[in-house]
């Protein structure tokens, strides 16, 4: 179950949300009572309440909102209870001082903002001896190993405990505190109410991550980079597993650079299946896989990790294969049954990550492959390393080519106005295929289209890699248009969630 949280400076917007929570789902709301701009009336609040509800007055000391003085709180509170409130909730320190009384349920809570320290059983144990009906136990994730230590406490404690970090590294205990048996979660009310360091919105956790059907059971996937939190990676495999019924969750793993090889160490225990591997991983990815495709060794990148039946990780790289099945798509659609790429004419603009594995896919089909990068010393080495020629950047509109590939981000939102190819060098029936996929159809692709070009736009090959990734983590064909619906979902303007 997940809990939204409610902070409102006026009575009338509390109970308004609340209504308007429970129609769109929410089971159980926590009323933020310190957020309330007047003293707090209970018989407002309460009366009518389409959900059970949990109130909270948090003192400045807790990053809260409050006040007024201790006894007035502590009154508070215990009126709270007297008004037959589903749950309040008690930081340690006050909760010995709160007798039980009625059927209000106690929720002991500790909050780190700082840390998750060492002796977080201690902690636990502590807040066990404050008749809790639920311990809330919520620190600050500074490594991997932290929400591995949380996760580990809430799948051990004998008192229903909930257990999870804050902070971008510790968003993901927030929901596999499910997992491991949490009695529920907190959410926001929207994205732009963040009231915890890393809190979710209701929506996200309910639509993207299925929170409530996470359990035991459930397989757990992810995506592992720096910076990650605007990944559509989650929302993309999210919407296969949700579309094809399976068990697993897909999530985002904020990993810093240098920090892979320990991430991966501390999150055997969450017992990961596969990762995406994305910046600035791609090479330390490769390393740390006992074993790798012929493709990530010849592009010294992987941007993928499953897991063999022994539990050892094979590195692979998907975007080759993706970016290759990609232009062979364009050419099916220019001259059906001829997408045969021997012997075409290809100029690459760029020579970074994306360009190694594209260029490889492309000289080993037997192009005329010729490399354009702005820094043309990058663009002599990797046509050296992959036997191909290359051009200076200001001359890169000169030569006449079947197909144009961008590898570049030029173009990519926000800088949507900009193009890495000069608009008159575009020649009718050549193919032009941009690997920028935000937006999906760049200034590039617009002006190839209006030259009569055919065109294939980034979205291809994003939603191509990510289903290779798929197939190898479930061992189920991947639903290409459901994905693909979820990659344009995830970059329009107006997303639902
Ligand atoms: P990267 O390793 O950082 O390489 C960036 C390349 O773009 C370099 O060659 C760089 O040239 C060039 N470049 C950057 N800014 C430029 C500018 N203002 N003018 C001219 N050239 C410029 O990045 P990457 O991982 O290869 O990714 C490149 C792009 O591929 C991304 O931006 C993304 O849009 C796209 N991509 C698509 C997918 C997909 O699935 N569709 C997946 C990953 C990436 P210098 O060497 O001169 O710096």
């Amino acid at each position: 179950m997940i809990c939204v949280s409610i902070g409102r400076t006026r009575h009338k917007m509390v109970v308004l949300e609340h209504r308007a929570l429970a129609e769109r789902g929410a089971e159980l709301v926590e009323l933020r009572i310190d957020w309330l701009s007047r003293m707090p009336d209970f018989s407002r609040l309460l009366a009518d309440r389409p959900t059970p509800c949990i109130v909270t007055c948090r003192r400045k000391s807790d990053r809260g909102r409050w006040r007024g003085t201790e006894d007035q709180r502590l009154a508070l509170l215990r009126s709270a209870i007297v008004s037959g409130v589903e749950y309040v909730d008690l930081e340690d320190d006050v909760a010995g001082q709160s007798p039980r009384y009625g059927e209000t349920k106690r929720i002991v809570s500790h909050h780190n903002f700082d840390e998750t320290p060492q002796d977080l059983e201690a902690i636990h144990e502590n807040l066990c001896g404050y008749d809790p009906d639920i311990v809330k136990l919520v620190t600050m994730a500074n490594s991997p190993s932290d929400i591995v230590r949380m996760l580990q406490l809430v799948d051990q404690a004998e008192v229903p405990t909930i257990g999870f970090c804050m902070g971008e590294l510790g968003v993901v205990s927030r929901m596999l505190c499910g997992k491991y048996g949490s009695p529920f979660t907190y959410a926001t009310v929207s994205t732009e109410r963040e009231m915890g360091p890393g809190q979710l919105s209701f929506d996200i956790m309910r639509h993207i991550y299925r929170y409530d059907e996470i359990n035991a059971d459930t397989q757990v996937y992810g995506v592992l980079g720096d910076p990650i939190s605007h990944s559509l990676s989650p929302l993309v495999h999210n919407t296969a597993f949700r579309n094809q019924g399976i068990n697993a969750v897909y999530f985002p793993f904020r990993v810093p650079r240098d920090t892979l090889p320990k991430t991966l160490e501390a999150y055997r225990w969450l017992d990961v299946q596969g990762y995406s591997v994305t910046i600035p991983h791609k090479e330390a990815a490769l390393e740390q896989a006992s074993r790798a495709t012929d493709a990530a060794i010849a592009i010294g990148a992987a941007n993928t990790l499953y897991q063999e039946a022994d539990g050892s990780w094979t590195a692979t790289n998907t975007d080759y294969e993706a970016a290759m099945a990609s232009i062979r798509l364009g050419l099916e659609q220019h001259s059906p049954g001829n997408s045969d790429l021997s012997g075409r004419k290809v100029l690459m603009l760029g020579a970074g990550g994306v360009a190694r594995a594209v260029g490889l896919g492309l000289t080993r089909a037997d192009t005329g492959l010729t490399i354009s990068n702005r820094n043309s010393e990058r663009a002599r080495e990797l046509a050296e390393e992959l036997g191909c020629k290359h051009i200076k950047w200001k001359n890169r509109g000169t030569g006449f080519y079947d197909i144009v590939v961008n590898c570049t981000p030029l173009g990519m939102h926000p800088e949507v106005d900009e193009t890495p190819f000069p608009v008159n060098s575009l020649r009718e029936g050549m193919l032009v295929f941009d690997t920028v996929y935000n937006p999906e159809t760049t200034l590039l692709l617009k002006q190839a289209q209006e030259r009569n070009c055919t065109t294939v736009s980034g979205i291809e090959m994003f939603v191509r890699q990510a289903a290779v990734q798929y197939e190898l983590f479930t061992g189920r064909p991947a639903p290409l248009a459901e994905m693909r619906d979820a990659i344009r979902e995830g970059i329009s303007p107006i997303r639902p969630y």
